[in-house]
């Protein structure tokens, strides 16, 4: 997980909504649609996903609980 910066100063997610009304959340220089939800558990896949970034993460409620997969890009 080398592609996800320097944990200390770049964990903190952001959520917003993008310029289409989709929920995105911003952690570092990376930023992640919101994919699926179930609860409060969400989960977000990276935005470079249709080119084949295969990075996801897991929230609950709105803290950053599981990292899937790395950044192509
Ligand atoms: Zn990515």
């Amino acid at each position: 997980m080398t592609k996800f910066g320097n944990p200390t100063i770049a964990w903190e997610p952001k959520f917003e909504l993008s310029q289409r009304g989709n929920l995105v959340v911003t952690i570092g220089e990376w930023r992640f649609n919101k994919h699926a939800c179930w609860g409060s558990k969400v989960r977000w896949t990276c935005i470079k996903k249709k080119s084949g970034c295969t990075a996801a993460i897991t929230t609950i409620d709105n803290v950053i609980v599981k990292i899937l997969g790395s950044h192509n890009h």
